[in-house]
């Protein structure tokens, strides 16, 4: 069991924000010992309402996570947020305004945990996944996790949240990028924010189009709100539609669309993690650097160098996995 960090978890478990802070600290990090306390905490997850907000630099995202983050909070709810790379793509304006929202929701006793976009050893989903668990851990009913939609790690996100609200704002092309990646796929609430922006409206008929093209699941149909974030404008619809997907998801499938998210989940981490097993074992191995370095010098043709590497560097992560066993068959 534990050693540095012995009943890290128990003092969560009592609701000791501090020791929360630290375990998240510790998953970041990616290490055996946060891997450990996480495991002990795990039973006493999967009880929250996850809600994801996701959406383009400067949408809005914060602005509406402060807000929600209040009023559940004026509701009685215990409340968490992990916002994921608050600060690298603001400007200092934004970061003043996200700040005092989430300041006013803070004051409100939501315990809030920033967190870097980049530089965690196991990968950005696998630190935010283990930052949701603390925070259920910790007993908070309901968590948001704000995140920019920019690829992949938002669609691994995706799977850790009961309900995605994507954000768009009128005067953003990347809006369109977002719609272009296939992200809208994941949401289950379309937002267009900045209603007193010009080409508002142009883009709710957009969305709705596109929404109305997205085959229904499960009963629900996506709805496309439009709200001015900055004076609370539309956040009590927001509101009402996140707790009407809840409350349909649990009613009836949420124990199927959490085994499915699960799985895919507990994939896109499997494919981080033998990705960065597999690296450190080719950067590791000098018959490996030799292919490549023959591969790049074209002395090699690519297909045949892949194959080399994979021979030689398999064994090394079937170690790594299973205690010197070796892994391959
Ligand atoms: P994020 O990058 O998506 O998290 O966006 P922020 O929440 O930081 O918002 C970016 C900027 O837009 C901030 O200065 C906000 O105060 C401002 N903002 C948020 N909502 C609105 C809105 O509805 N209308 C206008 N005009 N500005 C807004």
């Amino acid at each position: 069991m534990a050693v540095n960090a012995k009943g890290l978890w128990q003092r969560v478990r009592e609701g000791d924000e501090k020791s929360a802070a630290r375990l998240i600290s510790l998953i970041e990090e990616g290490g055996d010992e946060g891997r450990r306390q996480l495991s002990c905490l795990f039973p006493f997850t999967g009880n929250a309402h996850v809600i994801g907000i996701t959406g383009p630099p400067g949408v809005g995202k914060s602005t509406i996570t402060g807000g929600l983050a209040g009023a559940f909070s004026d509701r009685g709810k215990k409340v968490g947020v992990v916002a994921v790379d608050p600060t690298s793509v603001h400007g200092t304006g934004a970061l003043l305004a996200d700040r005092l929202r989430m300041k006013d929701a803070e004051n409100k006793g939501v315990f809030i945990r920033s967190m870097a976009h980049r530089g965690y050893a196991g990968g950005v989903a696998r630190a935010t996944a283990g930052a949701v668990y603390v925070l259920e851990g910790l007993g908070k009913e309901t968590i948001l996790v704000e995140s920019m939609g920019t690829g992949q790690s938002e669609k691994d996100l995706s799977f850790l949240c009961d309900t995605m609200v994507l954000v768009f704002s009128p005067d953003y092309g990347d809006d369109m990028q977002l719609l272009k990646a296939g992200l809208l796929e994941i949401g289950d609430i379309l937002v267009v924010n900045k209603s007193d922006r010009p080409g508002a409206e142009n883009a709710r008929l957009a969305l709705c189009l596109a929404a109305s093209r997205r085959p229904g699941t499960d009963g629900w149909t996506v709805p496309v709100l439009v709200m001015r974030a900055d004076r609370d404008e539309g956040l009590p619809g927001l509101i009402e539609a996140i707790e009407a997907h809840w409350r349909l998801i649990s009613d009836g499938h949420k124990e199927r669309l959490r085994r499915e998210k699960g799985l895919a989940f507990m994939r896109a981490l499997l494919k981080e993690e033998v990705w960065r097993r597999f690296e450190a074992a080719m950067k590791a191995s000098k018959a490996c650097t030799s292919v490549t370095e023959a591969a790049t010098a074209r002395k090699i043709d690519p297909y045949g160098a892949v194959q080399r590497i994979l021979e030689k560097a398999a064994f090394s992560i079937g170690e790594e996995t299973h205690g010197g066993q070796g892994g391959h068959d």
